[in-house]
């Protein structure tokens, strides 16, 4: 059967790795091997590593207008090309659509990376003091390191390479080992608009690759996206070895539906985003309260989900793909049980779907459980499969009391059609990434990607101007041009006030 061997991408060549260790890939639909993955042998991420520090001498020397007119038509490659959302689909399971949406996310990163020429601005304060100025630099900071997590096998990696190496900085890449197809065609792309050898590395693997990552001293700042298991750990690694880490991580976010909202715009976007991507996003809205009489909304919520179609993501109508495994199957599973056996009301069960001609998919149906309460399991983890789960408060401070409590941070919205309750809402609420009447709030790209709290690890996120300040250190110039006949004629030994 079709099962290719995803290689390494080293010093600007794609080369078999010479590992006894491999790792299948699953067509989740199917449960079949469409590929498999290397773990890279230890002298293979030391020779990816030494490929990024020799190349960074000459790009970070590079002009910025050559690292723009490089990004510039990766931007063109990406539009046009074919093939990224079909290995998504075929590595990750969404549906076709949702994964072209994946690629134009990751897209308009590249667009934005584009804008460097004007992003990597510094200040300058002329006259200071007498003949005196200021003004600070932007520059790269070395090699930097992404880890990538599955659910987004295009988007993700883009919001860490392409920031990074338009600032000047050479990169290693270590993708998900469910997903590893996208990320070597966009080495393709690049490597095609121009990327000198060396300035994109691949390694893959797991836990021997991340540990890799942190400990090595040339790296010099980190992205993770990813489990909050994963990122605390890289967090910590990287920060103790002295590196910049960035961590985005897991969620549970809240919406928060007001009587007076508009009910047929609420509950399409509850719907689509409790259950599109089959609930693998990182800003899925899992978890909805409804407050007074919104209640009554509950039933066609229930009738509007079923309506929804799972099948394999390349099945045209497809609205539901499946999870990426089989445990993660497993593991949704058991937290709709835990839900039912500690009191929660099953309003929709999508435990028994059945696809036809997909008896083996990791198929799961949109699963409604209301009469939730935050001592539930299913409450306290993230779920990350298509189960919204619902709560009831009786007022507008009850919800936000109940949001402010969960350890998360990274996105919430608020249905509603008054400006008032808008704006108190957005002002108390403790989470990141807000939406108004806005189910999944995830900010383009010259805005940064702010979760907060439980959510993110670091101090300075991805994308947008922090994604610069993340990739880029200061260095700041203080000059004194003197006419001839105003030299220093004698030394000054206090302190310059
Ligand atoms: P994951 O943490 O299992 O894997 C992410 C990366 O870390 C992979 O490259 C993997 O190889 C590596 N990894 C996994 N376990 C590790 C460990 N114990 N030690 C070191 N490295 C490890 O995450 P996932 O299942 O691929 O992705 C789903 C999670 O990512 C969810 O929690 C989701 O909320 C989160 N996520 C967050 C964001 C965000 O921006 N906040 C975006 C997407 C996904």
């Amino acid at each position: 059967s079709f099962s290719p061997t995803t290689k390494l991408f080293i010093d600007g060549k794609f080369v078999e790795s010479n590992t006894s260790e491999w790792l299948d890939v699953h067509n989740p639909a199917t449960n079949e091997v469409v590929g498999r993955v290397p773990k890279a042998t230890q002298e293979e991420m030391l020779a990816a590593v030494d490929s990024c520090t020799r190349a960074f001498h000459s790009w970070s020397e590079t002009s910025i207008l050559s690292r723009q007119q490089i990004f510039l038509p990766v931007y063109f490659l990406l539009m046009f090309q074919k093939e990224l959302a079909k290995i998504i689909t075929l590595e990750q399971g969404k549906t076709l659509a949702d994964a072209e949406g994946d690629v134009f996310r990751g897209l308009q990163v590249v667009e934005h990376a584009c804008s460097i020429t004007s992003l990597m601005l510094g200040e300058t304060l002329p006259s200071i003091t007498k003949d005196m100025d200021t003004y600070t630099y932007r520059l790269p900071i070395g090699v930097c390191a992404g880890i990538a997590p599955f659910n987004f096998p295009a988007m993700i990696p883009l919001w860490m390479f392409p920031i990074g190496m338009v600032c000047g900085n050479t990169y290693l890449m270590k993708p998900s080992e469910r997903v590893p197809g996208c990320t070597m065609l966009l080495a393709k792309m690049l490597q095609d608009a121009g990327a000198p050898d060396g300035t994109l590395n691949i390694i893959h693997g797991q836990h021997a690759a991340v540990n890799f990552i942190c400990d090595h001293p040339a790296i010099k700042a980190i992205s993770f996206v990813g489990s909050n298991s994963a990122g605390e750990y890289i967090y910590e690694q990287g920060s103790k070895n002295g590196k910049r880490v960035q961590s985005n991580m897991g969620a549970k976010n809240h919406g928060v539906v007001m009587p007076d909202a508009n009910k047929e715009n609420t509950i399409n976007q509850l719907v689509g985003a409790a259950f599109g991507a089959a609930g693998q996003r990182c800003m899925a809205l899992s978890t909805a309260i409804f407050v007074g009489e919104s209640r009554d909304w509950l039933p066609e919520l229930v009738e509007r989900s079923k309506s929804l179609r799972v099948n394999a993501g390349d099945q045209p109508g497809a609205d539901v793909g499946p999870l990426i495994s089989p445990q993660a199957k497993a593991r949704v599973e058991s937290l709709i049980q835990f839900g039912v056996d500690e009191g929660a009301k099953l309003l929709l069960d999508g435990r028994n779907v059945k696809v036809q001609g997909y008896d083996n998919g990791n198929f799961v149906g949109p699963t409604i459980l209301s009469h939730v309460t935050p001592n539930m399991t299913c409450y306290k983890e993230e779920i990350f499969g298509p189960v919204l789960i619902i709560l009831e408060a009786d007022s507008l401070d009850e919800a936000i009391s109940l949001i402010n409590r969960n350890p998360y941070g990274n996105g919430t919205a608020i249905f509603t059609s008054n400006g008032a309750t808008a704006r108190k809402y957005t002002h108390e609420v403790d989470v990141g990434q807000i939406g108004v009447n806005v189910p999944i709030p995830v900010p383009l790209p010259m805005f940064s990607f702010t979760g907060s709290r439980g959510s993110f690890r670091g101090d300075t996120n991805f994308y947008g101007k922090q994604g610069i300040q993340f990739y880029t250190q200061v260095k700041t110039v203080t000059s004194q041009w003197k006419a001839e006949d105003a030299t220093v004629t004698s030394p000054a030994v206090t302190m310059p006030t």
